[in-house]
């Protein structure tokens, strides 16, 4: 699978036996970092992405109080992805920026408690009020299904 950002400086491929689990997140702190009404996530083991091109990131402490790090093409400052403090390994990435983004079908969906009002969510999605409290929960939910 591969992406980039919006001026082709970043590059990207993602290397997996099966297509990662997206998601989308509804909570506020996506509205407000995507300036859009929802995030789209795929979070990935860093060991599966590799990525050419300069990045810049920036840092902030998150609702949770983890540090969260957004990296984004130098040049167009378009996010590729996020990473979090407390999930070393893994990076968030920004879903909407692969080159197949048309194909993606969010497998589930996070803080629909705070969803924009005229979003529905397809009755065959998994949607959660918040979003899940254990990591168990969490890899059962990103665990693709097997083909
Ligand atoms: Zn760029
Ligand atoms: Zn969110």
């Amino acid at each position: 699978m591969d992406g980039g950002c919006g001026c082709g400086q970043v590059r990207y491929t993602i290397t997996a036996t099966q297509p990662p689990v997206v998601y989308a997140c509804h909570c506020t702190d996506c509205q407000t970092q995507s300036g859009s009404a929802f995030g789209l996530q795929m979070p990935v083991f860093e060991a599966m992405i590799s990525v050419t091109g300069d990045m810049v990131s920036g840092e902030r402490t998150l609702p949770s109080g983890a540090i969260g790090t957004i990296f984004c093409c130098s040049n167009c400052l378009i996010r590729i992805y996020s990473k979090n403090s407390t999930r070393p390994g893994m990076v968030v990435v920004r879903a909407g920026t692969l080159d197949a983004s048309k194909q993606i079908v969010p497998k589930f969906h996070l803080w629909t408690k705070s969803k924009q009002p005229w979003i529905t969510i397809p009755a065959e999605a998994i949607s959660m009020k918040e979003q899940p409290t254990s990591l168990e929960e969490w890899m059962r939910l990103l665990t693709p299904e097997a083909a």
